[in-house]
């Protein structure tokens, strides 16, 4: 799964960065053009800052799912745990299974749905924690379970509004009580998911949380369980990162939380409520300097022309690395703790710089796409907007190609 080696930098040296981007010791003689930095403090610092919104009885659930928003599973795994996350969730099986091969022995959900025996085996092979959406699924599970003779800790998804997985609300008590019924399928939990936890109107939040009480209040009156005891009962969970971040009566007894974790806000409207810090910075080498004549096209499609003789810079990093081409033109980096404007089309490997601001700019020198340099940053929502996009795709859009620098 992994396509990138991780950068081991020696702790003692002083300037570990410095280092690592020189290569000589560090990457074995090669000089990285790009690469993304994770700051893992930052990841911790996170998780205890949402953990003081967190009552005591409420767990933090670390969401890792796309190599962690493109930051790395293993070691935000483990830097979320340290800090005192309860769980981890991921989106499909290898993902789950990569977490255990790095010997990770948290809870760890997966999300997404599984539908053949195989995928079955897996997720009780590698003591995964099964969502379940659909009474044929559990059917499925519970017979695989049988043949070979094992149980499985699993999670029931009511839809109460997302429309994507999950069993209709309406549905739900007959959901679990099939369930319960079933052998070999131990119920754990019990979930749903916000479709606008992120807007400042929460009328739709406050509808899909209603439902799920409701179906909590219906499943209450089943026997089996003594919901005064949340050791007796299945857990619940409803909130992304935005509603952590919002109220408290949506916490029950875990939330799942990814965007927050990385440092990112959800929404605008929330960021009075924790401190966050980004977590991910993304830095690129200057590979060449050249100045071009008045009126010469750059790049692809000449979609820049320069209208004076022009300082340029090209940049190892495209978007074959996670840089979006549709902001090509639209950016900015920073340079020496400056402001640079981006120019012609970004492309798979390179992009190209008006630098005629930095007159002895250097090759070799670090250009910032996102993170701080000096007084100014860039952050993954200022690529957003003007993309009209979210955070959450321009973080995910870093975990193929570049090494990170941990
Ligand atoms: C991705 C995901 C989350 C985390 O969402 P954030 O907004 O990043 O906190 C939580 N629950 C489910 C079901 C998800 O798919």
């Amino acid at each position: 799964m992994v396509s990138w080696k991780p950068v081991n930098v020696p702790k003692t040296t002083g300037d570990r960065l410095s280092l690592a981007l020189r290569g000589g010791s560090v990457s074995g003689g090669i000089e990285h053009r790009a690469w993304v930095e994770i700051n893992l403090s930052a990841i911790a610092h996170n998780v205890k800052q949402i953990k003081t919104v967190l009552s005591p009885q409420t767990a933090l659930m670390a969401v890792v799912k796309a190599d962690a928003y493109g930051h790395g599973a293993i070691s935000v795994a483990q830097a979320t745990c340290e800090a005192g996350a309860k769980g981890l969730a991921v989106a499909t099986i290898p993902e789950g299974i990569e977490l255990r091969e790095a010997g990770i022995d948290q809870p760890i959900l997966v999300l997404g749905a599984a539908h053949t025996p195989e995928e079955v085996k897996a997720i009780a092979h590698w003591n995964l924690q099964a969502t379940l959406c659909t009474p044929q699924q559990a059917l499925l599970f519970s017979q695989t379970l049988n043949t070979c003779n094992q149980t499985l800790s699993v999670h029931l998804n009511i839809d109460t509004g997302m429309s994507r997985l999950g069993t209709a609300w309406q549905q739900a008590t007959e959901f679990v009580q099939l369930v319960q019924r079933l052998p070999n399928l131990t119920l754990v939990g019990i979930y749903s998911h916000f479709a606008t936890a992120d807007s400042p109107d929460q009328t739709v939040m406050r509808q899909q949380h209603q439902r799920f009480q409701q179906v909590i209040d219906n499943i209450k009156t089943l026997e089996h369980w003594d919901f005064s005891q949340p050791s007796q009962r299945p857990c619940l969970h409803i909130s992304n990162s935005a509603a952590a971040l919002t109220d408290q009566a949506l916490h029950y007894d875990l939330v799942r939380v990814g965007l927050a974790v990385y440092g990112l806000y959800p929404a605008p409207h929330l960021q009075s409520t924790v401190q966050l810090q980004p977590a991910m910075q993304v830095k690129a080498r200057v590979t060449q300097v050249k100045t071009l004549d008045a009126d010469t096209g750059v790049s692809y499609g000449y979609r820049y022309v320069t209208e004076k003789p022009t300082k340029i810079a090209v940049v190892g990093i495209g978007y074959a690395d996670g840089v979006p081409r549709n902001l090509s033109n639209k950016m900015q980096v920073l340079i020496r703790g400056q402001f640079v404007p981006q120019i012609g089309a970004v492309t798979m490997d390179q992009l190209m710089l008006d630098v005629s601001s930095i007159p002895d700019l250097q090759v070799g020198e670090i250009v910032t796409l996102l993170g701080q340099d000096g007084k100014y940053s860039i952050s993954a929502d200022d690529w957003a907007d003007t993309l009209g996009t979210i955070s959450w795709e321009i973080l995910c859009g870093f975990k193929h190609r570049l090494p990170r620098i941990i």
